[in-house]
């Protein structure tokens, strides 16, 4: 389990560790982007195990939902968004930390393998075409 204690240390190396990683698969991600139509069902955002976070967006939005720990769970010893996630408005269809959303957001439907390559969900309507 994550131990409550997260220094500065862990921050900046969390930082650069994400910005590494989103570098490495930003070109993947727009080529795949450029053909993927979202049909908007929802299902990313209220179906799943949950959505993984690094340690500096858990800390993010634990400062926009002061209850998070009850809408958190563990994903491999990081912290998760529950599903459905408390962030989407289910009768707008819309994410209401949109502009904040965390990375593995971003990237859906393709998420990160443990090897660190890119891998396409079976979830997504979208990315089934
Ligand atoms: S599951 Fe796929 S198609 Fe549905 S809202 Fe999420 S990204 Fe869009
Ligand atoms: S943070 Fe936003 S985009 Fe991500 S699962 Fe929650 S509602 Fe969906």
């Amino acid at each position: 389990m994550p131990t409550a204690e997260y220094t500065e240390t862990d921050r900046n190396l969390d930082r650069e560790r994400a910005k590494e990683t989103s570098e490495k698969i930003k070109k993947e991600v727009s080529e795949f982007k450029e053909n993927f139509k979202c049909e908007r069902c929802g299902k990313c955002c209220e179906e799943g195990v949950g959505v993984a976070l690094w340690p500096h967006e858990f800390a993010r939005l634990r400062k926009i939902e002061k209850h998070i720990f009850q809408h958190i769970t563990f994903i491999n010893n990081w912290h998760a968004l529950k599903l459905p996630c408390v962030f989407y408005n289910q009768k707008k269809h819309k994410c209401r930390i949109y502009e904040q959303r965390p990375i593995a957001c971003r990237m859906y439907p393709l998420g990160i393998s443990p090897d660190g390559s890119s891998m396409l969900s079976q979830n997504c309507p979208g990315a089934k075409k």
